[in-house]
């Protein structure tokens, strides 16, 4: 077995994956979709129009007025929003407009209605025979330009990003009814241990209820993929067999697997996934979880996670989330770091580690410290966590003040 560092393991197994195939889907039901092609926009707004409820007007009509000699302009038309005005405007004359309403041709400005007589009559009424003008306006005022936010032929979002509220709001704003994006990836998911019941059962003698299938769950739909639930397989070897063909039966893109990859006398996963495809086992150099198993069960790709709790969290951190990541067509599938100066003294034993942290921003600066003791079952330190420390290997202590990188969580 041989040792290797995280980053030569997460780069093995990311060199294994590629992205799934695309869909065309309506765009009510993208959020959280990763687009599967570059978006290139029209003009927006789509043509010129009035930023302002006021009177469409030609500045140079105004250049005299003020409060003390306001001008009068001949209202010659009303255009709401939503109609397309259908006038030319000549010297002398107004027309009265709304916000996101069209400026009628000849117009070159428009007079906010604050800065008029019409302000105080009826709002809503009828546009009024003429309109005083207390300002002056320079060409241009108040008119958004067409194509002034994006211009025809700009690329505005780009394949392999994952759509977010305001790139949905885009999309609709271009008129995309349809999007192009890749298909939602398949994850098959089992744990195994004959120690393992579901959590509706009652524990009987040296039992504990089944979490990882809870946390690994959560982790895979919360990244945006399918997950092919298939419950626990005991020690045995046509049991765990009979879990990973129905991975295969439902077009698994991808199989994870927690516990029964160390070196215990009852580890099956591994030997069930040699004898029908094959197989990694990898010793990394990292805390928690030492063990991962990679490989493919009948050409589809497994990683086998670490069966202790924080350790199979981390290692999904770690390994699946990145090959998910690239499995659903995720241009960037690293998560971002965060810089954190320690709040108090961490002794580490040399392996790359996780640690399960607290962030408390004071000052400007945001300090971090562990959450109680870091053994690979502790389930609570992690709850009680919001970030993972990231110790570098090699590194066996640091001090209060020296800086690391966490993951926010
Ligand atoms: P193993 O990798 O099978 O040696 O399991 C390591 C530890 O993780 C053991 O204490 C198991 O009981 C525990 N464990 C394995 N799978 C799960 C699971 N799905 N939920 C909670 N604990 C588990
Ligand atoms: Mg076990």
């Amino acid at each position: 077995m041989s040792l290797l560092s995280v980053q030569e393991a997460q780069e093995r197994i990311l060199s294994r994956f590629k992205p799934v195939e695309t869909e065309t889907i309506p765009l009510s039901s993208s959020a959280g979709r990763v687009l599967a092609a570059d978006i290139v926009s029209s003009d927006f707004p789509p043509f010129d129009n009035s930023s302002v409820d006021g009177f469409a007007v030609i500045a140079s009509d105004l250049v005299d007025a003020g409060v003390a000699s306001p001008l009068t302009l001949k209202v010659i038309a009303d255009i709401p929003a939503g109609s397309s005005p259908n006038i030319k405007l000549m010297h002398g004359q107004a027309a009265r407009i709304m916000t996101g309403a069209p400026t009628p041709q000849g117009a070159d400005a428009i007079i906010m209605v604050e800065d008029t007589d019409f302000n105080n009559r009826n709002p809503g009424s009828n546009p009024p025979e003429t309109v005083s003008v207390f300002k002056s306006v320079q060409a241009g005022e108040n008119i958004r330009r067409r194509g002034m936010d994006i211009k025809l032929g700009s690329k505005v979002l780009f394949s392999g990003s994952r759509l977010r509220a305001q790139d949905v709001g885009l999309l609709a704003m271009l008129g995309m009814a349809n999007i192009s994006v890749y298909r939602k990836p398949r994850i098959a998911l089992l744990s195994s241990g004959d120690e393992l019941t579901s959590v509706e059962s009652r524990l009987m003698p040296g039992q504990i209820h089944d979490s990882n299938t809870y946390t690994l769950s959560v982790m895979i739909e919360e990244s945006g993929c399918e997950v092919l639930s298939l419950g626990i397989a005991p020690d045995r070897k046509e049991a765990i067999q009979f879990l990973f063909d129905q991975a295969i039966g439902r077009n698994a893109d991808l199989i994870i697997s927690s516990a029964g990859v160390s070196v215990g006398a009852l580890d099956y996963v591994k030997e069930v996934v040699e004898a029908n495809g094959e197989l990694s086992f990898w010793k990394v150099n990292m805390r928690p979880g030492k063990p991962l198993a990679f490989g493919e069960y009948r050409s589809v790709p497994f990683i086998g996670l670490p069966g202790n709790p924080v350790s199979a969290i981390v290692g999904f951190e770690v390994f699946a989330r990145p090959a998910i990541g690239q499995l659903a067509g995720l241009k960037s599938v690293t998560r971002r770091r965060v810089k954190v100066q320690l709040a108090e003294t961490i002794d580490s034993d040399g392996r790359e580690s996780y640690l399960r942290a607290i962030t408390e921003e004071r000052g400007g600066i945001l300090y971090a410290k562990l959450t109680g003791h870091q053994g690979s079952g502790n389930l609570l330190s992690l709850v009680q966590a919001n970030a993972l420390l990231i110790i570098p290997a090699g590194v066996k202590s640091l001090a209060i003040g020296d800086q690391a990188d966490v993951w926010m969580l």
